[in-house]
């Protein structure tokens, strides 16, 4: 049985395939570029919706999916932009441009910080069912960026018990705290038993 993941975001891609230490297929590879329409309410909704849609093109008998889906919320932006953290300057809007949306709003109430967390919905799609698991990180936004590592908007989160951001930080000290990876450390039992399953 293998895993395919239902994402095209490379930071996540490389995250998850960190997390497995092996290799994971990238939907792309089985089924070529495909525009999946996120219109659920939740982080659950839409880690489902995306998994779902590729579980539906595919061979049922060789492969699960998995897919996240994820974002950052801030306390001083009501919580934005939460499930709308890919696009939150727009549809098709760069990592960049949503990062300085977040960096805006703060400037705009005079705020070089606020708290924040990310959260992170994994879902897995098999023919023995369908499973949701979610993971969170909490820390704080700053209105500026430091640092290249990660993606998205880590260049201005830093994770409690730290005075770097995640763009400073290690790949290895995100691996241990992050949003992803707790949300995974509860999908690999379930991946571990599916691949049981599969063996029987
Ligand atoms: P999704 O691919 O629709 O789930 O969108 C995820 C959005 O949240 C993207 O804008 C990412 O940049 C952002 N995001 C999710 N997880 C992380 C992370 O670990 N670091 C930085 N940004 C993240």
């Amino acid at each position: 049985m293998e895993i395919v993941v239902a994402s095209g975001n490379k930071g996540k891609l490389k995250e998850i395939e960190a997390f497995f230490g092996c290799k994971v297929i990238a939907f792309k590879e089985l089924v070529g570029d495909l525009e999946i329409e996120e219109n659920g309410t939740s982080f659950a909704q839409n880690a489902l919706i995306k998994a779902k849609a590729i579980y539906d093109l595919i061979d049922k008998d060789k492969y699960i999916v998995i897919s996240d889906d994820s974002g950052i919320s801030v306390e001083a932006l009501n919580l934005e932009p939460n499930i709308y953290s890919a696009r939150y300057a727009g549809i098709g809007a760069s990592d960049k441009e949503n990062l300085q949306k977040v960096v805006d709003g703060l400037n705009a109430k005079n705020i070089e910080s606020s708290k924040a967390y990310y959260t992170a919905a994994i879902a897995i799609v098999s023919k023995w069912g369908e499973y949701v698991v979610h993971g969170w990180m909490h820390g704080d936004v700053i209105n500026t960026p430091r640092g290249e590592n990660g993606f998205g908007y880590d260049p201005i989160f830093i994770p409690n018990g730290f005075n770097k951001t995640l763009g400073e930080l290690e790949d290895d000290v995100k691996k241990e705290l992050s949003h992803r990876s707790k949300a995974l450390n509860l999908a690999k039992p379930i991946i571990d038993m599916l691949g049981r399953r599969a063996d029987d």
